[in-house]
């Protein structure tokens, strides 16, 4: 079920009571938003007359729309309507590419992919690439992850996991600072890197979003991350490139 949009016109006059009171009447366009915001247009120009951005609450009845949200409170009474629709809205994002399971185009809208035609939603790891191939076993696109190297994987997580590509190339590479043990890839909420003998072991890390670029200062393996160079450990003050024992 998508969410809808309302959008009344009418005869209308706006009260608007808080930060900046005036009161207006006209032939206006009223649109409500399902985050609760409330846009009030006339004859001209892109602003709004009158206007409250998420409002905690929206009333609608036949002869009237109130909206507010703390001591601010849009008030509009409609004298005459001259239509009423409740159309469903969607996030609009950037096409990436065709939906294989509807005709529509698939967007990137903060952190996720959705089809705005069948409703499908795929979250994007962090510091993604979408790219114009597509994954030949859905259909859907290929994603380009660097999690220590770069990997292609398809959109859908269950089709081609990730975690299996980060593992297969990362598992127990690297040595645990704190006991003798090597760290696994571990997904727990985020990707980690975890210490092999957890519980004894409770040491782990977010397993940054770069590339292995060499070896930290503290022994643990360093990324070449868009802010810069990072050891994992986040308290660590000695990220240094140092000799990479694989290369
Ligand atoms: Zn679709
Ligand atoms: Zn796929
Ligand atoms: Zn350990
Ligand atoms: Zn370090």
């Amino acid at each position: 079920m998508p969410d809808s949009a309302r959008v009344i016109a009418g005869r209308c006059t706006t009260v608007f009571e808080g930060t900046r009171e005036q009161e207006q009447h006209g032939d206006m366009v009223v649109l409500t938003k399902p985050d609760g915001t409330v846009l009030i247009h006339d004859s001209t120009g892109y602003q709004p007359v009158a206007w409250l951005t998420r409002a905690e609450a929206v009333t609608v009845t036949d002869g009237r729309i109130t909206a507010s949200d703390g001591d601010q409170q849009l008030i509009v009474t409609i004298h005459r309507e001259h239509t009423r629709e409740t159309p469903p809205v969607t996030d609009a994002g950037i096409p990436v590419g065709a939906c294989p399971n509807c005709a529509d185009s698939l967007v990137r809208h903060s952190g996720t992919v959705s089809c705005p035609g069948c409703g499908a939603l795929y979250p994007l790891p962090s510091k993604t690439t979408v790219l114009d191939d597509c994954c030949s076993a859905c259909g859907l696109p290929q994603l380009r992850v660097e999690r220590g190297a770069s990997f292609d994987v398809c959109l859908d997580r269950d089709c081609d996991p990730l975690d299996e590509h980060v593992r297969g190339a990362f598992d127990r590479e690297w040595d645990c600072p704190d006991c003798a043990g090597k760290l696994r890839v571990i997904r727990r909420g985020g990707l980690l890197l975890g210490c092999e003998n957890y519980p004894d072991c409770e040491t782990s890390f977010v397993f940054p979003a770069g590339r292995h670029v060499g070896t930290c200062g503290c022994g643990l393996p360093l990324f070449e991350t868009s802010n810069g160079q990072r050891c994992p450990d986040s308290t660590c003050d000695r990220p240094q490139v140092g000799p990479d024992p694989d290369d």
